[in-house]
């Protein structure tokens, strides 16, 4: 059986990534095995992604994050891959309350540089002549809603293919020699790497040795677990083992069509990705006529980490739509046509985790909701943890402590993220 250096779990966007890095800084795959229990790479959570990127953030560690990876993105495209790249924009779209709240964390991305802009109604309107700013009284009170006010838009945003970066990052794994294997389940780590049966009170806890897969047994001097929402399945689950995650949400895409020349007409234009300000619902154009409207368990629901999270269309019919029919109402000569679902995986500050939580087993999870926007960066961060760095040199050269994203209170040095509606 052969022993890999590195078995990566997880072959979505954040186990691609790691793949590549970790192969690139040495130069060879070969003794790495990247693994999946679906039949290809981009299965997960990342498959179901909207896949937008910002750097609208008020965090200085996520900020670090989406920078690397939006200008990593740019320059992989640049350099002749088809990423499926675009900068369309990010629009928030604010009520005065959200505005003020967030006055703090807008003044901090100035400083940062972040290149946004706040707009007025005017400017908001130029943008989106079909949105609806003033809400009637009946309709505030009854929904609890306010009028929108202003908007801050972000300009280095917009959206990626997730299937395109991750097979990118898969295929030049590949070409270092890389190894894969999919179609097989990890089941339970080896804390034991003989091939008896094993004492479970006699097993040294403090060292793992691979993986104990439905194909059998596979060794590695480290297991890198970049699985995402379901990392607690095998952590928690299975070994009392902490993943770091906090809990998951879920997070449900309406594709909404129209046939209407009236209604066609106010979406074939140029519609950034666009936030209303409340409960979390977004929309994007995906072509003429078509938007997706994104939703999640802000709608006062509660939620549970699910293996194969389905859409609810009742949810969405009797919980988002009053709301987005008021400010879109041509919305509301929509159809849906099609759904999906799927999970965010929180952290404590909305931060990835990188750690080592026991010799030879690394974490790679709780991307928040950010796991596409942040996950060049997060495949460099690894890639340095596994190969004993301090530092790590992110996208643009800047040095960034890898312990940072530990799991143990005492080496996290995350500040939280404010930039919220
Ligand atoms: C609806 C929706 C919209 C989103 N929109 C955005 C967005 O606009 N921008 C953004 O940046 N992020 C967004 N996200 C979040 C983003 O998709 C995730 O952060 C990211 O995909 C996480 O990647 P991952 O590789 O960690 O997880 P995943 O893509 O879920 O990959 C985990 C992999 O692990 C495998 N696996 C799990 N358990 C096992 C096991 N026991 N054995 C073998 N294999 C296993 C799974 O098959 C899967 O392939 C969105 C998420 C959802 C659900």
């Amino acid at each position: 059986m052969k022993n890999y250096d590195v078995v990566i779990v997880g072959s979505g966007v954040i186990g691609t990534s790691i793949a590549y890095h970790l192969s690139s800084r040495l130069g060879t795959g070969k003794d790495i095995l990247l693994l999946d229990k679906a039949s290809t790479s981009c299965h997960g959570n990342t498959q179901r992604s909207a896949a937008k990127i910002r750097d609208t953030v008020a965090s200085q560690t996520n900020l670090d994050l989406c920078r690397s990876s939006i200008e990593a993105y740019k320059y992989y495209q640049d350099s002749g891959v088809d990423l499926g790249l675009k900068f369309e924009g990010y629009l928030w779209l604010m009520t005065d309350d959200q505005r003020s709240r967030n006055q703090t964390s807008i003044d901090t991305m100035l400083r940062n540089g972040v290149n946004i802009e706040i707009l007025d109604e005017f400017s908001i309107t130029k943008l989106l002549p079909n949105l609806n700013l003033k809400l009637e009284k009946r309709t505030r009170e009854l929904l609890r809603l306010e009028d929108i006010t202003c908007a801050l838009f972000g300009k280095n945003c917009g959206s990626i293919d997730p299937e395109l970066l991750t097979r990118f990052y898969e295929r030049r794994f590949l070409e270092m020699g890389g190894n894969k294997l999919y179609n097989c389940e990890v089941r339970s780590l080896v804390f034991d790497k003989s091939d008896g049966e094993t004492n479970h009170l006699l097993m040294d806890l403090s060292r793992v040795h691979g993986v104990i897969t439905d194909k059998g047994k596979v060794l590695a001097e480290n297991v890198v677990l970049a699985t995402g929402a379901y990392t607690q399945f095998l952590l928690e689950g299975k070994h009392g083992i902490h993943s770091g995650l906090k809990g998951t949400k879920k997070r449900q895409l309406y594709e909404l069509a129209t046939k209407d020349f009236d209604s066609i007409k106010c979406i074939n234009s140029y519609f950034p990705f666009t936030i209303l300000p409340y409960k979390g619902i977004y929309l994007y154009l995906i072509k003429e006529g078509e938007v997706v409207v994104g939703c999640s368990d802000n709608v006062g629901r509660p939620f549970t980490l699910e293996n194969d999270p389905q859409p609810e269309p009742q949810f969405f019919r009797n919980c988002v739509m009053p709301i987005l029919i008021e400010y879109f109402p041509f919305l509301s000569r929509a159809i849906e046509k099609g759904t999906t679902a799927g999970m965010y995986d929180y952290s404590a500050e909305g931060a990835p985790n990188i750690d080592e939580v026991i010799n030879g087993l690394v974490i790679a999870n709780g991307s928040s909701g950010r796991g596409i926007m942040t996950a060049d960066a997060i495949g460099r961060i690894t890639a340095s943890m596994i190969l004993g760095e301090e530092e790590t040199e992110l996208f643009g050269r800047k040095k960034f402590n890898v312990s940072k994203l530990s799991i143990d209170p005492k080496k996290r040095n995350v500040e939280p993220e404010l930039f919220s509606l």
